[in-house]
């Protein structure tokens, strides 16, 4: 059975934009990328699958249930969400904000156990977050920012990550880190979707990717059936050239001047 699974999903915020009839399935060994221009609808999917936004007709499912019958808390042990743009009022250290992904777990007024612990440790390990425990959240760049929303994820322990544009702010080498972490977490069984804006580093690590156009899926596949001349430019309306990429043999975006 899919984890997480949308039927027939429509959703607007006011009649200038609609997502329409989105149908899509997740299971654990997924790792997809969904990729579009912007204001194609692509954080509003995200939202939608995460509950953070309930559908007008159609539903979305976790593990056959659907989303509007199950506790925050119960979803939140299942998916977990890194979204774009975190910002908090207060001035949480690196280590508070990490353990907070521990709260679907604590019954309230119970504090963090050694389960708790370890996770948040696990969690800092992973995303090379040791040496930053103690520095604030709010003073970071924004790659590191990310890379703290993500250890946040981590140590809530999902079945299935949602992260939204999760490299946009990060220079290549901690891009490269980013999806090396990504790719080993879904080699484990972690289940993965993942809005891109780079096509080429989703070429490159998604196994399926969906292109979002307008509030509709345009195409979805491999990375072979979706990158073509034909789909980049419906999608984004360039012109571009498809090549290989030399070692992994997945499709490559050449722009054309
Ligand atoms: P993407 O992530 O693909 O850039 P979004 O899902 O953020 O696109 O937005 C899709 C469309 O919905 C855009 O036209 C955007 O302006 C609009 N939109 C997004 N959030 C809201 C909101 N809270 N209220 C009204 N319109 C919104
Ligand atoms: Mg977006």
């Amino acid at each position: 059975m899919a984890l997480l699974s949308l039927e027939k999903v429509n959703f607007s915020y006011n009649s200038s934009f609609r997502l329409e009839d989105i149908s899509l399935e997740v299971k654990g060994g997924d790792f997809i990328g969904i990729i579009g221009p912007n204001g194609s609808g692509k954080s509003t999917l995200i939202k939608l699958m995460a509950g953070f936004l309930l559908p007008h007709s159609g539903r979305v499912n976790l593990e056959g249930q659907p989303l509007t019958k199950l506790e925050r808390k119960a979803v939140a042990r299942k998916v977990a969400v890194v979204s774009q743009g975190v910002h908090t009022d207060f001035d949480f250290t690196v280590e508070e904000m990490v353990s907070l992904g521990r709260l679907p777990y604590l019954r309230r007024w119970q504090s963090e156990g050694p389960g708790d612990a370890e996770a948040i440790e696990r969690a800092l390990t992973m995303t090379e977050l040791d040496s930053f425990r103690l520095r604030f959240f709010n003073r970071l760049s924004g790659g590191e920012a990310q890379r703290v929303m993500v250890a946040q994820a981590l140590a809530q322990q999902p079945e299935i990550m949602l992260l939204d544009e999760p490299t946009t702010y990060m220079d290549m080498a901690y891009q490269k880190d980013m999806f090396a972490l990504m790719s080993q977490l879904n080699q484990k069984g972690l289940g993965i979707v993942a809005v891109l804006h780079d096509v080429n580093l989703a070429a490159l690590y998604c196994k399926r990717l969906v292109a979002i156009r307008a509030g509709k899926i345009y195409a979805e596949g491999t990375p072979d059936q979706v990158i073509t001349r034909e789909n980049i430019a419906a999608i984004y309306g360039c012109t571009v050239e498809i090549s290989r990429h030399p070692l992994a043999g997945c499709p490559q975006v050449i722009m054309l001047p």
